[in-house]
């Protein structure tokens, strides 16, 4: 679903200061981390948050006073709603189950009436006992799987009417952001011929595109005022980060302006 703009590799989730409370989850092109850096000198890592909110930020520009684009969106979420090909597998293994059931109590009949041999009785019970064994196992593990497709169209619902009536998304949701959202770009040239690498082009599934500046949406370092750096390899992207930190600040005053 993340995709680098430099090499159009994928982009994979690393944990960084995992046991301590600076821990945020990093996305980074896996050409760069796997093969090394001059593969992709130009991609850098960037927190999940950033992209969450710029997601948020983009759906927001996007629906605002946009109705026509608010109901593609909405169409999009009622396909995600409407999906339901575990429910069909799941009648049609109940439908086997009961029909295995049947030919047992009709064997054990059979045999009351002495029409079919002990024997055969037996190897014939043995044979259809395995195989309901077989599909109630089946059963119980996509009674799972449909606990959570329930739990996820739920909240999906409760979302289609919070955007109906408000038109705004307070907080990331996955589930939004998956039934909407095709791919995300992850870096890229700007018209100016700049670099930037938290250029982030949300590639909706309505085929709206959209570019937000990743950047912008950076988590505030906790640790920027020390210099006792915890992870020495991660140097480049942290004196960024101190960068982008102002930035981060001008834009929430230009907001609450
Ligand atoms: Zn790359």
């Amino acid at each position: 679903m993340l995709e680098c703009g430099f090499c159009g590799g994928t982009l994979t989730r690393r944990k960084w200061h995992s046991s301590s409370q600076y821990k945020k989850d990093i996305w980074q092109c896996v050409t760069s981390t796997k093969k090394g850096k001059k593969h992709c000198p130009h991609s850098k890592g960037i927190p999940e948050e950033a992209i969450e909110k710029a997601f948020v930020e983009s759906y927001r520009q996007l629906c605002n006073g946009n109705k026509d684009i608010l109901e593609d969106f909405l169409k999009k979420l009622d396909e995600t709603l409407n999906e339901s090909s575990l429910e069909k597998k799941f009648t049609k293994l109940q439908k086997k189950i009961s029909a295995l059931d049947k030919k047992k109590n009709n064997l054990v009949d059979m045999r009351l009436d002495e029409k079919i041999d002990k024997e055969t009785y037996e190897i014939k019970y043995t044979e259809i006992s395995l195989k309901i064994d077989e599909l109630l196992k089946e059963k119980s593990s996509l009674e799972s799987s449909l606990d959570n497709e329930h739990s996820m169209k739920k909240r999906l619902a409760e979302f289609r009417k919070t955007l109906q009536n408000n038109q705004v998304l307070d907080e990331f949701d996955r589930y939004v952001f998956e039934s909407i959202v095709e791919k995300v770009i992850v870096g890229g040239v700007e018209e100016d011929g700049i670099i930037d690498p938290h250029k982030l082009i949300f590639i909706y599934k309505t085929g709206l595109t959209d570019s937000q500046d990743g950047g912008k949406f950076k988590p505030k370092r906790k640790n920027a005022k020390k210099s006792n750096g915890i992870v020495t390899t991660k140097t480049d992207f942290c004196s960024q980060a101190s960068d982008e930190d102002n930035k981060l600040c001008s834009h929430a005053s230009n907001h609450a302006c």
